[in-house]
């Protein structure tokens, strides 16, 4: 089996994010959202049978780990109350695509985050989608100033009440920043990068883990510029007298294979561990066209991993499905029950 560990609903019925708008509209001159558009179960077949789906089967994967649109989430766009009934219906609309297509997505949810406000607000939201709509993990933005960088880091206090939910409903946290408010930072090929790379140096300056030696995180992108620059990183940690990387962080820190061309992704391959790769493409996303140079799409991730002739078929395997397995802890019994589901329950929410 193929999973791919990094998709979101980038096509989710414009409707849905029509009213995001209207909301934040309404938050900004005082009045109240309108009510929720109605969004039938035909529109989001139509939205997954000809985006997300299609492209696992032209490319021959088979599940994805699903979220709301990353750049959709836009913590910094609201407040806490409005951001967590964004949150809970972008989280309601993927769990939909989950039930209507249980063979092929698994959920992954958006908390509601906000700036200057303590993480463990998203403690009740992370609960409902794990323990009710049979989500396997979050994703964690850990800039929800949109590109300000105002609050604390990832290895602060006030994020532990939330890492402690986390590991005792066993679900990982995908890092993953939002849209960027700050023109310096272009979303997805600065913000992004940036947002990875910053969050595995703040682990590397903060003792994390010793405090939970089971909490997982991935870190998309590639691990933005940190596989690259590993060699800083471990001059770094030996400067500040930490640990070896390999035993300090990445019992915990994971990196997707969200590198768009082939040079990269060997590296990646070549300086990670093959037991911390997770495959993924980050379809329908970030970058939509194809390379002249191969005639294939860039976000073909699975061709670059292919493609590396060194990785023996159990790398690949472990790159492939092993891993996300074990990091998405709770995906092969979700995997089974929605299998033991019949495909109407996203009818019912
Ligand atoms: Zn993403």
């Amino acid at each position: 089996m193929i999973i791919d560990c990094h998709g979101h609903y980038t096509t989710a019925p414009p409707a849905h994010e029509a009213w995001r708008d209207q909301q934040i509209a309404a938050l900004r001159d005082g009045g109240t959202p309108p009510p929720r558009p109605v969004i039938s179960d035909d529109e989001i077949r139509e939205s997954i049978e000809t985006g997300q789906l299609r492209i696992q089967r032209e490319r021959g994967t088979d599940l994805t780990i699903f979220s709301p649109r990353a750049a959709g989430m836009g913590h910094h766009l609201a407040t806490a109350e409005a951001n967590a009934r964004w949150s809970s219906e972008c989280n309601d609309l993927v769990h939909r695509v989950c039930g209507l297509f249980p063979s092929n997505f698994v959920g992954v949810c958006q908390l509601p985050q906000a700036p200057g406000v303590p993480p463990a607000n998203c403690i009740a939201e992370l609960r409902r989608c794990v323990e009710e709509l049979g989500f396997i993990g979050c994703n964690l933005n850990p800039d929800p100033s949109g590109g300000h960088w105002s609050g604390l880091p990832l290895t602060d206090r006030c994020w532990y009440p939330l890492y402690e939910a986390m590991v005792e409903l066993d679900v990982p946290a995908m890092i993953h920043v939002s849209s960027s408010c700050n023109p310096n930072f272009h979303a997805t090929g600065a913000h992004y990068i940036n947002g990875d790379t910053s969050a595995f140096m703040q682990l590397l300056q903060g003792d994390l883990f010793a405090d939970f030696p089971t909490l997982r995180f991935v870190i998309p992108h590639g691990g933005g510029a940190v596989p690259y620059h590993w060699g800083r990183y471990r001059g770094l940690a030996q400067d500040m007298k930490r640990p070896l990387l390999s035993e300090y962080l990445l019992n915990n820190v994971f990196f997707d294979t969200c590198v768009y061309h082939q040079p990269g992704t060997e590296l990646l391959a070549k300086v990670i561990p093959v037991g911390n790769i997770l495959f993924a493409s980050e379809t329908i996303g970030a970058v939509q066209g194809i390379d002249p140079e191969t005639g294939h799409y860039y976000d073909d991730t699975r061709r670059y991993i292919d493609a590396i002739g060194w990785l023996s078929d159990a790398d690949r395997q472990r790159i492939y499905e092993d891993n996300a397995r074990a990091v998405y802890a709770r995906l092969s019994r979700q995997l089974d029950r929605q299998l033991a589901t019949p495909a109407t329950q996203g009818a019912t929410v």
